[in-house]
């Protein structure tokens, strides 16, 4: 109790400069690789907090690491990391503080609240850094800047470089409507485009010689829903038509582009169903005479939940309780649930938490009951990579109104309130008593480890981004890897400069 209460008021002290951190980042809105402007103000209080910074980590210019404390003499302290992210949402450009759809001159805008989520992180890494100097204890903190959650799978690309192995486990967090700890199974991913390459001919008058690379992304999508039926009823298949090869419909479009999302329970089971894609595109070009490349773009693995963490971290979010919400507070989130959320929308947000459905307040002023069984989450993440690398724990906290949908512009509108900053400030709170316990109680960081161990054991983590993919920034213009025999019986149209052998 004296250690949440001390991890507390240090959470309390420093928690003004992240909010205004977490509000900027919001007005930067930088989308996926693109996070400079975020990563400058982050890397400028952590050193002004006196954190070492390293840079350019794992390759990519959004993505850095701050480090503070220091091993015992001969004796090695824990390592303990936090994870944060930055990264906005393209398309949600969206006024502050209303409760209707307004758009502002900004494009892009933070509807996964991954402002909230760095800002809180970093809050609970300058905490227990602070609490590690006050109580002389031996160990370091380790803040991780996260690029691309969205679409990018950074923090995938940072594992593949061999970062996060070090750590004897990982803290962090997500905004969203409640107060808990995060106990997920997520679906692990693989997103990669698929090009067909054709030949163009004029649509009336030599339409005999012309083979549409359209025509293929249209059966290849036709022949992927055909599939639907007959996949587990776990897995998700996404797409989304990136390139239709122009918009004359009366030329034969000779290339076109479609991106693939597949998800499944595990890396291995997302493969499985990948596979089965990639011959429903080889099927699309022989039956159009068109060839078809795949490109992968990038993946992410299922989360290993690690219940040695996430019973400490629940001990933490009872013994502070749950956020304590004002008036002004909830009349805004009111509002907006009145204004712009159906009931449908509330329904389903707390049945995915397992809350009764006849929860009436507009905001959640509860704690998450947790009985050491993770739920099904039917979306992805890459933290699932960092708690295959260590074992890692992750809560949420009530940013939003309940039955704010996510990658929403209700979400975006709601990034820069009091009631966000509030539980921003109770997130960091329950992380930073989490890194303190993994620091003081050897037990814990002990038997966190055996589960980890046993739930990696027989499969140590395999990248799921293959070593050859680059990262998304660096690639020039390939078409990708050409899937069978390429059966178009014409030259087909060189798809860029650069042609695969
Ligand atoms: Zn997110």
């Amino acid at each position: 109790m004296q250690n949440i209460r001390d991890i507390s008021s240090l959470c309390d002290i420093k928690a003004a400069a992240c909010m205004a951190l977490s509000d900027a980042v919001w007005d930067l809105a930088e989308l996926r690789y693109q996070e400079h402007g975020a990563v400058a103000a982050q890397v400028a209080l952590l050193e002004k907090e006196g954190f070492r910074i390293t840079r350019d980590i794992a390759g990519i210019p959004t993505a850095f690491m701050a480090e503070a404390g220091h091993d015992s003499g001969g004796g090695n302290g824990p390592l303990i990391g936090l994870l944060g992210e930055y990264d906005a949402l393209s398309g949600l450009g969206q006024a502050s503080g209303v409760t209707e759809r307004r758009s502002t001159t900004q494009a892009n805008g933070q509807g996964c609240g991954h402002n909230l989520l760095g800002a809180g992180a970093m809050l609970a890494a300058i905490a227990v850094k602070d609490y590690l100097a006050q109580h002389r204890l031996p160990g370091r903190v380790r803040y991780y800047g996260c690029p691309a959650e969205e679409g990018g799978s950074g923090k995938t690309f940072m594992a593949r470089a061999g970062l996060f192995a070090d750590l004897d486990a990982a803290v962090t967090w997500h905004p969203g409507s409640f107060f808990g700890v995060m106990s997920v199974n997520s679906l692990a991913n693989i997103q990669a485009y698929f090009r067909f390459s054709g030949r163009a001919a004029h649509a009336a008058s030599a339409p005999h010689l012309g083979r549409s690379a359209l025509d293929a992304v249209e059966l290849m999508n036709v022949g992927v829903n055909y599939m639907r039926e007959h996949m587990p009823s776990n897995t998700r298949v996404h797409y989304a038509i990136t390139d239709t090869g122009g918009i004359s419909p009366n030329v034969v479009q000779a290339r076109a582009e479609v991106l693939y999302l597949v998800r499944g329970p595990s890396v291995a089971l997302a493969n499985t169903l990948f596979e089965r894609v990639k011959k429903i595109a080889e099927g699309a070009a022989l039956m159009t005479e068109t060839q078809a490349f795949v490109d992968f773009d990038k993946a992410c693995s299922e989360v290993l939940p690690n219940m040695a963490l996430e019973w400490a971290m629940h001990r933490n979010i009872e013994q502070l309780g749950p956020v304590q919400f004002d008036d002004a507070d909830r009349a805004f989130a009111e509002r907006m649930r009145r204004d712009a959320l159906t009931p449908e929308d509330v329904f389903s947000s707390l049945r995915s938490v397992g809350e009764p459905t006849t929860y009436d307040r507009p905001l959640h002023e509860g704690i998450l009951p947790f009985d050491g069984t993770p739920r099904q989450l039917y979306g992805s993440t890459d933290v699932g990579d960092v708690s295959w690398l260590t074992p890692t724990v992750q809560c949420w906290a009530p940013c939003f109104a309940v039955g704010t949908p996510g990658h929403s512009w209700q979400l975006v509108a709601q990034g820069k309130q009091p009631a966000a900053h509030k539980a921003m400030l109770q997130a960091a709170k329950a992380m930073a008593a989490t890194a303190i316990d993994a620091f003081s109680d050897e037990a814990l960081l002990k038997s966190a480890r055996e589960e980890w161990e046993q739930r990696t054991a027989g499969a140590p983590y395999s990248c799921p981004i293959p070593p050859l993919v680059e990262l998304p920034f660096e690639r020039k213009n390939k078409p990708g890897i050409l899937l069978g025999a390429g059966t178009s019986p014409f030259t087909a149209a060189p798809l860029s400069r650069s042609r695969p052998a």
